[in-house]
């Protein structure tokens, strides 16, 4: 099954904790064991999973990848002026998997799923699509 969940990003660089939303589309898919595939399909925006406990480690995470990819840089060629959202999302990455075990995430006790946008604010789609063991 597929399930969408919308985020609105309320700043340039948002990351917004998405496991809630995640964890019950696992739930409402009745799969006990399988995969559950988090896609975002945005150019912008990626997704990652870290620690959700405490808020400084996402704060730390943020401040190095703006520091790692600079918004100005003389030798970007892409027109729209956003190359550095780009390069972050690439990098990143636009989408994960997390094993469904016992009808739920198997993510460990400190981890969340987080969805990054670094060119908001923007409405965003994150497409979350849970695959049954055979
Ligand atoms: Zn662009």
């Amino acid at each position: 099954m597929t399930e969408i969940i919308r985020v609105r990003t309320t700043k340039h660089t948002s990351v917004v904790n998405i496991t809630p939303q995640v964890r019950d589309a696992v739930r409402r898919s009745g799969v006990k064991e399988g995969l559950c595939i988090v896609y975002v399909p945005h150019t912008t925006a990626c997704v990652f999973i870290n620690e959700g406990a405490d808020p400084d480690v996402v704060k730390d995470i943020t401040y190095m990848v703006e520091r790692l990819i600079p918004w100005s840089d003389p030798n970007y060629e892409h027109g729209e002026g956003n190359s550095a959202a780009h390069i972050r999302s690439a990098i990143i990455g636009n989408s994960r998997v997390v094993p469904v075990v016992n009808g739920d995430l198997s993510l460990g006790t400190w981890e969340a799923i987080f969805l990054a946008e670094f060119d908001g604010p923007r409405e965003r789609k994150v497409i979350v699509k849970i695959l049954k063991e055979e």
